[in-house]
């Protein structure tokens, strides 16, 4: 039992006042989710006031429940407006080539994105095994719908240059059980948008759905356009185009626990919702996956949307588009790094060319400087590579990350690449997953400096470890891994 300290059920409660000032004192370890040095995980406009809107509409509605929508109408009505504006930013609604378009409200892209699957599963009963095709580069959400729904995920590689599916390979995947296809809008590792048109084409043409997963750049590349950029299409102006994720707790800014699920019409979306009448207790009908859930993150994006409006995304998206171009601009100007692809939406991503510049080594560099770039490991013949996500708060930072780059590339020469000990290198190549045992994960995880409830300051280590292991043994570390840290405190 716990009386003081950080215990979550102190015998005595603890007032109010010092509750707060707990939190706050745990939150000073984590990374600044303010002021654009953080280039993953959180979304900044770095617009004043935005946040205490947000967080008083979230006040407003936390206790609200939108498992019925008959009981708190607010709810639905929040959720219709926000299905409405995502509807009519990605070419839906009145006077479109998609006039009779529906959506949900949904807790994040994951949701979406397994939402989608489900409906287009449920679509087709007939099937025993149905399956999804996705590019290489598709969100690892897919694959978890698909893990979770037991739908086989075909993957289709990407070509090393473009970082695109070959449309003719995403058509010869599609097979008869096939019950949709899905692309990117674009794919978060590196931000290509996928061949929309094409891909959506070869669905029709087979009669299956097409979802494009504009999670990441569907509150972006709209505005882009809108700014003269050449955003290829890939909403519902494309045919074949039947359902659409977009994430508001990305670029819309909203708090986290928002996204919105798209379909052409409404007899789309009838499979997605899951209705039960046959037990004792009330009856269920969900459009989502959660039953009981907060009113909060709706009010909160809906404050958002209405506070910043057309003009407020549009100014936005400008500010981002000038911080990317100067990101990729300070990048360029390292000797040894190179873009992996132009970047032609909000992510920055770079690999080195050098083998005397460690990526993993330049990213803990950045770190200690106070820059939170996010490590992608080597995959399928693509090198490992720095992801930079790009929101409006970078913009009036750009000027000090050149700088911040060019040191922290010359202090990872000067360290040199992360030198593991062969024998564990050999091991990460050839250890197969069921061999690894609590002792042996235990060694590693001492090793690498990974304590119980903490994760270690410098991961280059880590990440060149995980590199070096093939696919299945990564996914079997990291679980072990972060099972090591997801332990009760007493
Ligand atoms: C973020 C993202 C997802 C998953 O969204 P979550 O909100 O993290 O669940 C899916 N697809 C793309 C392209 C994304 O960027």
């Amino acid at each position: 039992m716990t009386e003081e300290g950080t215990g979550a059920l102190p015998v005595e409660g603890v007032p109010a006042e010092r509750v707060l000032a707990e939190i706050r004192t745990l939150r000073a370890a984590d990374r600044p989710t303010h002021g654009g040095r953080l280039f993953a995980y959180v979304y900044d406009p770095g617009v004043a006031g935005l946040d205490e809107l947000a967080r008083a509409a979230y006040a407003e509605s936390a206790h609200v429940n939108g498992l019925d929508p008959t009981a708190f109408p607010s709810l639905l009505a929040m959720e219709n407006a926000l299905v409405g504006a995502a509807a009519r930013l990605l070419g839906g609604g009145p006077g479109t080539s998609a006039p009779d378009v529906v959506g949900s409200v949904t807790g994040g892209g994951t949701e979406s994105l397994i939402l989608a699957v489900k409906a287009a599963r449920d679509d087709r009963p007939d099937l025993a095994e149905p399956r999804l095709v996705v590019p290489a580069s598709g969100h690892a959400a897919f694959a978890k719908a698909a893990h979770y729904l037991r739908v086989a995920l075909d993957t289709v590689p990407v070509e090393p240059v473009t970082l695109r599916p070959a449309v003719a390979d995403m058509a010869a995947a599609i097979r008869p059980e096939t019950v949709l296809v899905a692309c990117s809008a674009p794919a978060y590792a590196h931000g290509v948008v996928d061949p929309v048109t094409e891909i959506a084409a070869v669905a029709a043409a087979a009669g299956v759905r097409c979802h494009v997963d504009a999670c990441f750049g569907g509150w972006t590349l709209p505005w882009l356009r809108r700014l003269g950029e050449p955003v290829p299409a890939f909403d519902f102006a494309v045919d074949g185009v039947t359902s659409i994720s977009v994430d508001l707790h990305k670029y819309a800014y909203a708090p986290k626990g928002v996204s919105v699920l798209l379909h052409r019409d409404a007899a789309l979306r009838a499979p997605q919702y899951f209705g039960y009448a046959d037990w004792p207790g009330y009856t269920m009908v969900n459009p989502v996956i959660a039953s009981t859930r907060s009113g909060g993150p709706i009010a909160a994006a809906y404050a958002t949307l209405r506070h910043l409006g057309e003009a407020g995304y549009l100014r936005l998206a400008a500010l981002t588009r000038a911080a990317v171009s100067g990101l990729a601009d300070a990048v360029r100007a390292v000797d040894g790094l190179r873009l992996l692809a132009e970047p032609a939406s909000t992510v920055v991503c770079f690999t080195s060319d050098d083998p005397g510049l460690d990526l993993f080594v330049l990213v803990d560099e950045l770190t200690a400087r106070g820059w939170h770039t996010q490590s992608q490991l080597g995959y399928a013949g693509l090198p490992a590579s720095v992801h930079l996500t790009v929101t409006a708060a970078v913009a009036p930072r750009v000027a000090e990350f050149g700088p911040a780059l060019a040191d922290a590339a010359a202090a990872a020469r000067a360290a040199g690449p992360v030198a593991l000990p062969p024998e564990l290198r050999a091991l990460a190549a050839s250890l197969a997953p069921e061999a690894l045992t609590p002792e042996l994960i235990a060694g590693l995880a001492a090793g690498l400096g990974l304590g119980a409830g903490s994760a270690p300051d410098r991961m280059a280590a880590v990440h060149t470890l995980l590199d070096a292991a093939p696919v299945r043994l990564r996914e079997r570390l990291l679980v072990e891994f972060v099972g090591l840290l997801q332990r009760p405190t007493w």
